[in-house]
């Protein structure tokens, strides 16, 4: 990255992607001066030829931007202390896609780049963009929040495209954030008082509405449907509730394109694993938009759809016995999240718990008459019996290996039930990170008598 040559940096952050980040900038001839409290991050930076300093006690006039790597939380304790600091320096606060943003801007301006954001869908929308893409042979690269950090894929030409997912806290770092297509899934109301997220909200608006060429809009809530009129660009809204012209919506599993007062049938999701559920009708109809936008025809697009592997951990078709499905849901770690996979199965044998959220299930309860049995595990399982108390008959099974082993027995001589995982829990009371507790899952039924794996 050659926009800073020549010039000193200060950098916070030096997990993967943030030495990669430096690497990048040193390479291209700027000064970077990095920090990490990790000791053994800072010696293996300071290996690479990267300068070492406690920012803390910098001097601030000598750098002309600082960088916060995107895996830093704005809650971490030294950025608290570098943040203002920086501020009352004037030096602007930036992150890794803006400096992919501004390289772009200068090696290669028209290369295509789509960033994707919104409260929820993000990782399954970008996933799901870039597999059609890709089915229709493009060159792509995607990245950002999900998978690799943005600065370690191929840099940008007018013969790829970025396909990138953006946190709201990475969009507050990207001030020149110009994509070629601008995506807001949407934003839930849910998420609007827990800290920041007012101004969270305001910036994503913002900057996805003010300069993206083409948008792409969920219009299914209040907040990203008061934002359409705002739009510029060329817009296309998505969601299920909207049918009018420039839409493009989902009506009974089925996607449909209205883009100029013609309707036309897209793709009929029934029957597609992946892509089960109300919420992924929506992912997918954001999908169809934009791979519309990027001049993908309707078959490449339907075909793809089809064939979408979807994403570990959320809603994944782990196995089969007979009739009895196992779907790891693992990545639930809140009750709006398990709230999308109990709409989308019945006969529910559920595993939940681990370290409950700000009120627990207590928002599941509408869906309690789709569960048969649940299994409590982890530090939640007292408060969740509360909860479920006669409505839902429940086993307290205390750990993963022997909700798997109960439920797997329960299910043993049912025509149809479906085992799910979906812990609407943090695991960090028994697993260091909602994957480990999702592959051990995985791992606990295969193991299973007569399971046979996923098609997919
Ligand atoms: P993100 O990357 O924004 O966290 P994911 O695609 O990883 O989103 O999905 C995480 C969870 O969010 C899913 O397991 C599901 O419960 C929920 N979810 C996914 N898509 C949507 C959507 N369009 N609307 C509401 N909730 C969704």
């Amino acid at each position: 990255i050659t926009i800073f040559a020549g010039k000193t940096v200060a950098l916070f952050g030096l997990g993967g992607s943030g030495l990669a980040t430096a690497l990048a900038l040193q390479a291209g001839g700027a000064q970077v001066v990095a920090c990490d409290d990790n000791p053994a991050k800072n010696a293996e930076a300071e290996a690479n030829g990267i300068e070492i300093a406690d920012l803390r006690k910098a001097d601030w006039s000598r750098f002309s931007s600082f960088i916060l790597s995107p895996g830093v939380p704005l809650t971490h304790p030294q950025p608290h202390w570098s943040v203002p600091l920086a501020r009352a320096a004037g030096v602007e606060i930036i992150g890794d896609i803006e400096l992919f943003c501004r390289e772009r801007a200068k090696i290669a301006p028209k290369a295509p780049f789509i960033a994707i954001t919104g409260t929820n869908g993000k990782s399954t929308t970008t996933a799901l963009v870039a597999h059609i893409l890709r089915e229709a042979g493009q060159d792509v690269q995607m990245g950002g929040n999900i998978g690799t950090a943005i600065l370690s894929l191929a840099p940008p030409s007018d013969e790829r495209v970025h396909v990138i997912e953006c946190s709201s806290f990475q969009i507050d770092l990207t001030p020149s954030l110009a994509p070629t297509i601008g995506v807001l899934l949407n934003i839930s109301p849910d998420h609007l008082d827990r800290h920041g997220t007012l101004q969270n909200y305001a910036a994503i608006k913002e900057r996805l509405i003010a300069k993206a060429d083409k948008v792409v809009i969920g219009v299914d809530d209040a907040l990203t449907r008061s934002a359409v009129g705002h739009i510029q660009g060329e817009v296309l809204r998505v969601g299920l509730s909207d049918h009018e012209r420039g839409s493009i919506y989902a009506e009974s599993h089925r996607i449909f394109a209205n883009r100029d007062g013609c309707t036309v049938p897209i793709a009929d999701l029934a029957g597609i694993a992946s892509l089960r559920g109300d919420h992924n009708a929506q992912n997918a109809a954001a999908a169809v938009a934009i791979a519309l936008f990027s001049g993908i025809d309707t078959v490449t697009i339907a075909r793809a759809l089809r064939s979408f592997p979807g994403l570990a951990h959320r809603m994944e078709e782990i196995a089969r016995r007979g009739h009895v499905l196992f779907i790891n849901d693992s990545k639930a770690t809140n009750a709006d999240s398990t709230e999308k996979a109990l709409k989308s199965f019945d006969d529910i044998y559920w595993i939940l718990g681990g370290k409950a959220k700000e009120g627990g299930i207590t928002a599941l309860a509408p869906y309690f008459a789709k569960v048969r049995k649940a299994y409590l595990i982890g530090a939640a399982s007292d408060e969740y019996a509360a909860t479920l108390g006669s409505a839902v008959p429940h086993v307290f099974c205390s750990t993963l290996d022997r909700a798997v082993q109960q439920a797997a027995q329960d299910t043993a001589e049912m025509s149809r039930a479906v085992v799910l995982l979906s812990p609407a829990s943090a695991s960090f009371d028994q697993y260091p990170n909602f994957e480990v507790r999702g592959n051990h899952f995985r791992e606990l039924v295969k193991t299973l008598p007569g399971v046979e794996p996923a098609m997919g």
